[in-house]
């Protein structure tokens, strides 16, 4: 019977590793709606975008072509971890007394310890291609500008971050990671745009936010002609970069002979969660498995479960274009809960609507049962999970306890999307029982709403 003796890792050759990314929105019954421009609200089209991103990323972020090419110096990059190990998890299915089987696909394995430099490297790759010499970005808890730092160090270009104020303080270690890529680092608010000095003769102290961090990395970028921007999540390209998780876990779970019942994923902007899905989705579309696909979300920042689907700003000063999106309004600003990379007001458009059109589940889990779980989870597995995959974790902990009282033996596939080793300070706010739980006032989200534009 399949599961029963399935070894611990499953691993694939370098020679089976896929070598396209897949574009869901070309199996997808409706398309999805399109970005609109900030003034006009009219769809937004490649000139807006090109002072930010290089074309081949544009055309990208459009096509309806069902595969993309992976580029061989993106692939020899890639090669550095991937193809990526798939776990089963045994120790901590017995450490539950469940009848289900637990799989993971572990994204930790990366120079950066996430799944992130799936898209940085080829968005370093393309704008290098493309003659640029310098990518900026902004960072909140570091994950993504380690990713860009060390994307931008394999083709020999700048990178320039942005680091929101409050983790350049809290973080000193990711910064240095940053820096050992070659990086240049600021605190953000800063000195180096008009933005930012004029939050500082306000408030010296300013703690910072990724909204202000994202308006300086992309002003700098702006100014500078051999400069491009890069985003980390919530895109089409960055969602289809990531679809290199899904489609090797597809392979791996075909070499056991498993198929998934139920797939949780953790939801940011969901990157890794639609790389993961996609996939999955796919064939479930084709009629060849039948997967119930669950994003799993943080509840002091539900963005499926209770915000609205609603063109919004990706950004907190509005200047992005305009997406359609599950958004608590671009004004909402989250409790510090330690997931630094869930505590965001949108979702990827490509994941809101999917999720609209009833084509995937969320649920949304308050921050203690998380940890509880990766603190099972590291005990059984020995992995120390990043706090955003605690959530994913302990959706599949749920799931594996209904079904150890149900005594289904049902296949669960999620993301470790990355480890927590440089989040260690959560962890010891958890095992010191001083973390605590945000109820989410629902006029919190109705307050935030109202930053939200009204379209006719
Ligand atoms: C950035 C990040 C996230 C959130 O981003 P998604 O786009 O939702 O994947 C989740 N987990 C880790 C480890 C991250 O670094």
């Amino acid at each position: 019977m399949a599961g029963h003796d399935t070894p611990k890792k499953i691993h694939l050759d370098e020679s089976e590793m896929p070598t396209q990314w897949y574009n869901v929105v070309a199996d997808l019954p409706t398309p999805p709606p399109p970005a609109l421009h900030p003034g006009t609200h009219e769809p937004a089209g490649p000139d807006d975008f090109a002072p930010l991103f290089p074309m081949a990323l544009i055309e990208q972020e459009v096509t309806t072509e069902r595969y993309v090419d992976i580029p061989g110096g993106v692939l020899d990059v890639y090669k550095l971890w991937r193809p990526s190990p798939l776990f089963r998890a045994k120790r901590l299915e017995e450490m539950l007394d469940t009848p289900a089987r637990i799989y993971y696909k572990y994204e930790g394995v990366s120079p950066a310890g996430s799944h992130k430099p799936n898209t940085s490297v080829p968005q370093a790759y393309y704008n290098h291609q493309e003659g640029i010499t310098k990518l900026t970005t902004e960072t909140g808890a570091g994950q993504w500008g380690s990713a860009l730092a060390f994307a931008t160090a394999q083709y020999g270009m700048e990178c320039e971050i942005w680091q929101v104020a409050a983790s350049y303080k809290q973080k000193p270690y990711r910064k240095t990671m940053m820096e050992i890529w070659g990086a240049t680092l600021h605190s953000s608010p800063s000195e180096l745009t008009e933005f930012g000095r004029a939050l500082l003769a306000e408030n010296p102290d300013h703690t910072g936010s990724l909204g202000i961090a994202i308006s300086e990395a992309v002003a700098m970028c702006v100014a500078d002609p051999n400069a491009r921007y890069a985003l980390g999540s919530v895109l089409n390209h960055v969602l289809m970069h990531q679809t290199i998780i899904g489609e090797e876990a597809l392979l791996q779970l075909a070499k056991v002979d498993e198929t998934p019942d139920v797939l949780v994923g953790c939801t940011g902007g969901g990157s890794n969660f639609g790389g993961l899905a996609f996939p999955f989705l796919r064939e479930k579309l084709a009629g060849k498995m039948d997967p119930i696909i669950r994003c799993v979300e943080p509840a002091a920042c539900p963005t499926l479960t209770k915000g609205e689907y609603r063109y919004d700003f990706g950004d907190s000063a509005g200047m992005t274009p305009l997406m359609k999106m599950h958004t608590l309004g671009h004004s909402f600003v989250p409790e510090p809960i330690h997931a630094g990379g869930l505590r965001y007001h949108g979702m990827a458009p490509l994941v809101s609507h999917v999720y609209n059109e009833g084509l995937v589940e969320a649920i949304a889990i308050p921050q203690r049962e998380c940890f509880a779980a990766a603190i099972d989870f590291a005990k059984t597995e020995g992995i120390v999970p990043a706090p955003e995959p605690t959530h994913a974790i302990a959706a599949a902990v749920r799931e594996a306890l209904a079904c150890k009282e149900s005594g289904e033996e049902k296949v669960i596939l999620t993301a470790l999307c990355g480890h927590g080793h440089l989040d260690l300070a959560s962890y010891e706010k958890y095992l010191h029982g001083d973390m605590v739980d945000y109820e989410l006032p629902d006029d919190a989200i109705a307050e935030a709403m109202k930053s939200v534009p009204v379209l006719n």
